[in-house]
């Protein structure tokens, strides 16, 4: 079940009034997507608050350009930037994590969550309370906190919309009446850019090779996730909370074409798939326009000139991170936000050259180890107890880059 469907139609209700939105991780490629989709509807959207980290110059561009209300850095020290870009233009702007949250609780019919990385939880959760309507791109999310948000969702009646291309895929192609008869779904993965790659190879990867994906134009974290398959584990994750499924009916493989997003397979043999060109502005627009479709310009699939579609099974050895995701989902939520923080930290330093490709899988590895012999993955009931966990495995993730350093 994603969310409670309660949102009818754009405007709340009025098919014909504007989409009132709100997009946190503006200046991102998510957001930027986003923005460009809006650029092209003139009338369709009504932009209430936009938000970035620091790239103020991007954000104040952005925010001009769409007609926003108001625009949010969170880094109090690009605040000074944001200012003067808008200064004349009418749109107002604040700084600070408190200034993005309250910038998420504007009233709005729609808020598109596409800030990157556990940031994104307090600003997302708050609207979710509230009971807006979310377009959710950050996975972080549903990693960190699943069960947290999405029992916040059902208590203030908040529909969630999946953005990530896989569990939108499968959003449009699950049978909600036919839970019981649904055996089991497929999320596509492109394999990355190391699909190929032998182990040695692998270990003398640069961060600019691991950033070149061969399919999808993402954010640097998500593209590094995507050539460990860590994304892939993130994403079995996020499908647990999003589809009432067990986590042994969630299956993953390896599609190098990304024309599949998702699949469903049902009891009398039919499996239902979504395909389409991989851009997101196609399950970015099934978001903003659900339950109706926009029109978008995302290329249009010519499958008698791809005329093969190829699928295989993702190596456990040279892909671990699928395991180690699978085994936190097991574990619960303190595991699974652990899984998250480690890996942010560890994508960070293969990017800063200080830690090798391969080293980003080991050294989380470890770090879930340390903090289950400490008992520190036990539960996490609370935003405030998912954060404790975070704050831990942040600090396990630098003393484990030390070590690696000496
Ligand atoms: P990007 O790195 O391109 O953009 C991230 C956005 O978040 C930017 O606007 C950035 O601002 C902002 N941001 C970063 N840190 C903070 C912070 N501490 N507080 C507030 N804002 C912050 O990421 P993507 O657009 O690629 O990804 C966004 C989310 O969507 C991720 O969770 C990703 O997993 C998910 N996703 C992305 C897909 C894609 O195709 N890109 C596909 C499916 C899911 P600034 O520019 O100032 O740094």
């Amino acid at each position: 079940m994603v969310g409670n469907g309660s949102r009818q139609s754009p405007g709340g209700g009025n098919a014909d009034a504007p989409l009132r939105l709100s997009v946190l991780g503006a200046s991102g490629s998510i957001g930027t997507s986003t923005l460009d989709l809006v650029a092209r509807n003139p009338g369709r959207f009504d932009i209430c608050a936009l938000t970035a980290n620091t790239n103020a110059k991007a954000l104040a561009a952005a925010a001009i350009r769409v007609r926003a209300e108001h625009a949010v850095v969170a880094d109090e020290s690009a605040y000074g930037s944001l200012k003067d870009a808008l200064s004349g233009t009418g749109i107002t702007c604040a700084a600070g994590p408190a200034a993005v949250e309250e910038a998420a609780v504007r009233p709005v019919d729609m808020l598109v969550a596409a800030i990157v990385g556990a940031a994104g939880l307090a600003p997302t959760l708050a609207a979710v309370r509230q009971g807006t309507a979310i377009a959710l791109a950050n996975k972080e999310c549903l990693v960190c906190a699943g069960d947290l948000f999405m029992s916040a969702a059902r208590a203030s009646g908040a529909t969630i919309l999946p953005v990530d291309s896989e569990h939108n895929a499968v959003f449009q192609v699950f049978e909600q009446g036919n839970v019981e008869q649904i055996e089991c779904l497929t999320l596509t993965a492109s394999g990355g850019p190391f699909r190929t790659h032998t182990l040695a190879q692998m270990r003398a990867v640069s961060p600019e090779a691991a950033l070149k994906h061969p399919n999808w134009s993402m954010g640097a974290r998500i593209s590094i996730d995507s050539a460990t398959m860590m994304n892939k584990g993130f994403e079995i994750i996020e499908a647990h909370h999003l589809f009432p499924l067990r986590q042994d009916q969630l299956e993953v493989l390896v599609h190098p074409q990304s024309v599949v997003h998702g699949m469903v397979q049902y009891s009398d043999g039919s499996v239902l798939a979504q395909l389409g060109a991989p851009d997101m502005r196609t399950p970015i627009s099934h978001c903003l326009a659900w339950p109706r479709r926009m029109s978008t310009p995302a290329q249009r699939l010519d499958l008698a000139a791809l005329a093969t579609l190829t699928f295989e099974v993702p190596d456990p050895v040279r892909f671990p991170a699928l395991r180690l995701a699978r085994a936190a989902m097991a574990d619960g939520a303190a595991a699974s936000a652990a899984l998250n923080a480690a890996d942010e930290v560890m994508v960070r330093a293969f990017l800063d050259r200080k830690l090798g490709f391969l080293g980003i899988a080991e050294t989380i590895e470890r770090v879930l180890e340390r903090m289950s012999a400490s008992g520190e993955l036990g539960e996490a009931r609370s935003v405030e107890d998912v954060m404790v966990v975070d704050a831990a495995a942040r600090r396990y993730s630098l003393d484990e880059l030390a070590r690696v350093a000496h």
